[in-house]
């Protein structure tokens, strides 16, 4: 199930986010929840382990080029 499946079954509210992290997707509880933009980030996690794991398979993803 991918992260956009989910946020559609949480039921987003309006103000909300989820974690960005793949696999995790979890909502805010209130608004601005959610760390935001530690340097250039543009979204947002519901931990630092989400945000540097997420940031971890996207450096992999983009500098090994792996064929999935
Ligand atoms: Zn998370």
């Amino acid at each position: 199930m991918s992260s956009r499946e989910r946020m559609v079954r949480v039921g987003m509210r309006e103000g909300l986010k989820l974690c960005a992290h793949e696999g995790c997707g979890r909502p805010e509880t209130r608004v601005n929840e959610f760390e935001r933009s530690i340097g250039c980030w543009t979204k947002n996690y519901c931990s630092r382990s989400c945000h540097w794991s997420d940031w971890n398979l996207r450096n992999k993803a983009e500098g090994g080029g792996a064929g999935a």
